[in-house]
């Protein structure tokens, strides 16, 4: 015999007995008044057994979620039981049921509430407590828990690996009394495990961009999962070929185009420096074309028209040749070396690769230059991992875009002062689509407009 406000209510192991409508000026809401519901709330919770003999009536206000938008008061009168089993030591204790245990002040649910709010809703910390009228701490402390129980202790099988470092705050440093050393204590990096191939998100973070740091996480995960991993996706950063060498021998290692291209600019850069020093006595200015063209020449070609390709040419050539060859020179190199890159996922034959390959080491050896001859060596280390992006198309863009998401948490938290604490917080944010809390209007509207469809199919039977 469910009464409909019990319904309404939701909260198992209470019964509402009636609801008291919030008087004038009152800052609670409607009050409802409950009773236990649950047989099982008579039981001792140190021997088990059901209590036959009342001590007292006792009433408290559990704070709950809001009904239908509005916050309500709940008391709760319930009974003091005394204990007779001889063997207890427990003499007297009240009732309780598994949504609101004793002493507790909040429900199971409001506090839940907190901390998916956090973990699978995006809200910071602060907004969460804000919202349901509790305190900084409990959303904390309820999010770590929520973390915990949603977050999967072991990632699943990943074909493509992402590896990322981010930086975090400061680094901190301790001083070792004894040794009169300083050793970090906190590092301002983390490397961050991303799943490049499936919904995952991001594996898992670790302190610090060392060999160790790496080989550290991969080596928690068991061996089959290592053997799982074909290609693993990493900056031009040679800890982490070293890292992944070591551990993953079999699988691939795919570089960026990116930073090949990122690279490729920073040389062009150095080049258009040296010579404006050497040639003016002077940095660029105003008035210096090759100055105004420092944007321009740092696109690739293909992006741009053809008024506007031509012209920057042209404008190069007019300089004085000690000016303007060097830097044409260093242009072409990169257009070259983006001709290369241009090749990925469109299945080239080897001869392709070859030739637009030895035509940018052609041209860096032709110049003379420096810096190009520095990025053709770079080029050279980094081939094997280069030509399997060419092979592959495979990406680190994923890591990339994670690393916005923590980047945008932090910011939101306006930093954080525990870094474990971030590593959670962050795995909850970026493995948000993979658990499915992303697109839930969208997904909610359709099983909507299902409903909807299914009954108006009814009204026409
Ligand atoms: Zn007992």
């Amino acid at each position: 015999m469910v009464n409909d406000t019990t319904l309404l209510l939701g909260l198992d192991g209470v019964a509402v007995t009636k609801v008291v409508a919030a008087g004038e000026g009152s800052q609670e809401g409607p009050v409802v008044h409950l009773a236990t519901a649950d047989e099982r709330a008579r039981c001792c919770p140190q021997c088990g057994v059901a209590a036959v003999r009342m001590k007292e009536w006792v009433t408290t206000r559990p704070r709950d979620l809001p009904v239908a938008g509005r916050r309500c008061g709940l008391r709760w009168r319930k009974r003091r039981w005394c204990c007779d089993q001889a063997s207890c030591p427990r003499q007297t204790f009240t009732e309780q049921v598994p949504q609101i245990p004793a002493r507790s002040r909040l429900t199971v649910r409001l506090r839940q509430a907190t901390g998916a709010a956090v973990g699978d809703g995006g809200r910071t910390v602060i907004q969460s407590a804000r919202d349901h009228g509790v305190s900084w701490p409990i959303v904390s402390a309820a999010f770590t828990e929520h973390a915990r129980r949603v977050l999967p202790a072991q990632p699943e099988t990943v074909t493509v690996l992402g590896i990322d470092e981010v930086r975090r705050g400061r680094a901190r440093w301790v001083l070792e009394e004894a040794t009169g050393t300083w050793t970090t204590a906190v590092d301002r990096w983390h490397t961050g495990f991303v799943d490049l191939s499936g919904e995952q998100g991001l594996l898992g973070q670790v302190e610090g961009r060392t060999i160790a740091a790496v080989t550290g996480w991969l080596n928690e995960r068991d061996a089959s999962w290592r053997r799982q991993v074909a290609f693993v996706a990493i900056d031009m950063c040679t800890i982490f070929k070293s890292a992944v060498r070591a551990v993953l021998p079999h699988a691939t290692l795919v570089v960026d185009h990116f930073h090949v291209v990122q690279l490729a600019n920073q040389a062009l850069t150095e080049v258009r420096r040296r010579v404006t020093v050497q040639i003016r006595g002077r940095r660029g200015r105003k008035g210096n074309r090759e100055w105004e063209l420092r944007n321009r020449l740092t696109r690739s070609a293909a992006r741009m028209h053809g008024s506007q390709l031509d012209p920057m040419v042209d404008d190069l050539q007019a300089l004085p040749v000690r000016l303007g060859r060097p830097i044409l020179a260093a242009w072409n190199a990169k257009e070259d070396l983006l001709d290369l890159l241009a090749l990925a996922r469109t299945h080239p034959d080897r001869s392709v690769i070859a030739d637009r390959l030895f035509r940018f080491y052609d041209r860096c050896a032709a110049s003379g230059l420096p810096e190009l001859e520095r990025l053709a060596t770079t080029i050279d280390t980094w081939w094997p991992e280069i030509l399997a992006f060419i092979r592959t198309g495979i990406t680190n863009a994923g890591s990339e875009g994670t690393n916005r998401v923590i980047k945008t948490t932090a910011r939101d938290a306006y930093g954080f002062r525990n870094p474990e604490n971030q590593r959670l917080r962050t795995r909850c944010a970026t493995t948000r689509r993979g658990r499915g809390h992303l697109n839930l209007g969208y997904s909610a509207g359709i099983s909507l407009r299902r409903s909807i469809n299914e009954e108006g199919a009814s009204d026409l039977r």
